[in-house]
């Protein structure tokens, strides 16, 4: 048996067979070889090979899908046979004397970067397609499978790492678990591990992955981060009492459903869900959410190959608030950008990209975006009891514009008698210490605020939320950040707008005391959490003590 120790980012137990998920590109190594006649014939083969693979794909993509979808994989079978390609990957084996791997991963950035500079909407996509068979080839040149085998059985899932497009792609019934050997807990990937209620571990480290093997036996427990590979029979038995005990847990926890938010002194507070996708609204309702406290729309787009339309958009919206059935559904505008990336986006890289053109930034350069999701949101709004909310704002003249932009949306819909409802409510996110330091301003223009602590955490303890190995010095009950919920919680209150908290702090049962004594209005987590903060919401008593532990507002 051999033990590993990384995160745990949600708390449950797993046990079952390991399924290794492949990420080649952290495989391609730079290998010096002395046969460049080999080599180019090895890469010859993985073309062949990548060719009878697109076939198959371009016919069950007209099959399954439609002539758009199969021309893609046609473009990528021209590419194949495109001159310059060919000659960059052939020069590479034969005047630097590279792997073939290497030759084909370094031409196919080239390519991605030379088209990303174009200003041609078409040419630009290609440099995903240039990626996307250069990670064909070079499967084939690796031996692996190019197309992945889908998880036969129910498997805890393996990898370097997960991108958040990944994770909300992975089929949730086949997975008992996920581990992987990078990764922070604060992570897009994390979070949605914790929204699908998949147990998970981050940040395992290298060993782990030079030990783990297909097919092997498991356990994992996302409460300490532990995971054991080959477990004997005793650590067996002890965690499959470990798991009696939790689901006996969750059994009590669910007699708390129908039951009020409310303390044992009487103050009560409404417990919301955050959710990803239009499925998740019914996770909230089961368990009890008395609302969506946040919507994260950017996965109606993560999820998209192309921008959805405003069809679409209005589909999915609508299906969220009727299924919601009037109860208060937040949907955040799109907040894309560092690590939540969508090709079609054509994002550049960029140095600091939580620091960089993400969320609101984009949305208010690139309007086009901006207003079909705003029309798509208020053409919603009839069908339930919508609040629209706008992420990462730092100014009160940002939040000027986003009005103004939603005013013009309004209008040119009456214009056009497309009906809206006229009671929308809009508010902000507070993530950033610039915006909770300015919260007396912003509060006198939008109806509530939310606070959303992964970021603010980040930005005001200067500590990047993806980067695992400054996780020491992240503090998530720093009094600076404490300081500034309670410093915009005073704000919103005093000018007679509602404050929430849908950063995961929110779900952290050890403050919901100080939170409730903060006057805080709504605390929204994840649907499998909103259980659990019942629970310590009715445990609380606020009657009596003084709050030693609140931090006082400075004005
Ligand atoms: C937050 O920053 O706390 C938040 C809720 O938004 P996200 O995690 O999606 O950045
Ligand atoms: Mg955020």
């Amino acid at each position: 048996m051999d033990q590993f120790t990384g995160k745990g980012v949600y708390g449950a137990i797993a046990i079952g067979k390991i399924s290794i998920l492949k990420k080649q590109t952290a495989r391609v190594r730079r290998v010096r070889i002395d046969d460049p006649e080999k080599e180019i014939r090895r890469f010859e083969q993985a073309k062949e090979a990548a060719a009878g693979q697109l076939a198959r794909i371009y016919e069950t993509a007209l099959r399954e899908a439609d002539e758009s979808c199969a021309a893609i994989f046609e473009a990528h079978r021209m590419i194949l046979d495109d001159e310059a390609y060919n000659r960059s990957v052939r020069d590479m084996i034969t005047a630097e004397k590279n792997g073939a791997e290497y030759a084909v991963f370094q031409t196919a950035e080239r390519f991605a970067e030379l088209f990303s500079r174009s200003d041609d909407p078409c040419l630009k996509a290609r440099g995903a397609d240039v990626r996307d068979i250069s990670h064909r080839i070079i499967s084939n040149l690796l031996g692996e499978d190019p197309d992945g085998q889908p998880l036969k059985e129910k498997s805890i899932l393996c990898a370097l790492d997960l991108s958040p497009s990944e994770t909300v792609s992975l089929d949730k019934e086949k997975i008992l678990a996920f581990i992987t050997v990078q990764g922070s807990v604060n992570s897009h990937t994390a979070i949605l591990a914790r929204s699908m209620n998949i147990p998970a571990v981050v940040g395992v480290g290298e060993a782990f992955w030079s030990a783990v093997k297909d097919g092997a036996e498991a356990i994992v427990d996302g409460f300490t981060g532990e995971v054991f590979l080959d477990p004997d029979r005793d650590t067996l038995e002890r965690f499959r009492e470990k798991q009696r005990r939790e689901e006996a847990e969750q059994r009590l926890l669910r007699e708390l459903k129908g039951k009020a938010n409310v303390t044992a002194d009487g103050t009560t507070i409404d417990i919301f869900a955050n959710i990803g996708s239009v499925d998740q609204a019914e996770e909230a309702l089961e368990n009890d959410a008395g609302g969506i406290g946040l919507f994260r729309s950017e996965f109606l787009y993560l999820e998209s190959r192309d921008f959805p339309s405003e069809e679409q958009q209005f589909t999915a919206y609508r299906q969220v608030l009727e299924r919601m059935g009037g109860k208060k559904v937040i949907i955040r505008t799109l907040d894309i950008g560092a690590d939540k990336q969508a090709d079609y986006f054509h994002l550049k890289k960029e140095e600091n990209p939580a620091l960089g053109y993400r969320a609101i930034r984009i949305c208010l350069t690139r309007p086009d975006i901006f207003r079909t999701q705003l029309r798509a949101l208020y053409r919603a709004s009839l069908y339930g009891n919508l609040g629209i909310m706008f992420p990462m704002i730092t100014s009160v003249s940002e939040l000027h514009r986003i009005l103004q932009i939603c005013a013009e949306v309004r209008s040119e819909l009456k214009a056009g008698s497309v009906p809206y409802s006229e009671t929308v409510e809009l508010g902000i996110m507070i993530e950033t210490p610039a915006a909770a330091l300015i919260s007396d301003e912003l509060a006198e223009m939008v109806d509530f605020f939310s606070v959303g602590t992964n970021d603010l955490i980040q930005y005001t303890l200067a500590c990047d939320r993806q980067n695992p190995d400054i996780e020491q010095f992240v503090d998530p009950h720093h009094k600076a950040v404490l300081r500034l919920i309670r410093m915009s919680a005073d704000n919103a209150h005093r000018h007679g707008a509602r404050i929430g908290i849908c950063g995961e702090l929110a779900a952290d049962t050890t403050l919901t005391e100080t939170f409730l004594r903060m006057g805080i209005d709504e605390l929204s987590v994840s649907p499998s959490y909103v259980l659990k903060v019942r629970q310590a919401v009715r445990k609380a008593d606020l009657s009596g003590k003084t709050p030693a532990a609140l931090p006082p507002f400075c004005p």
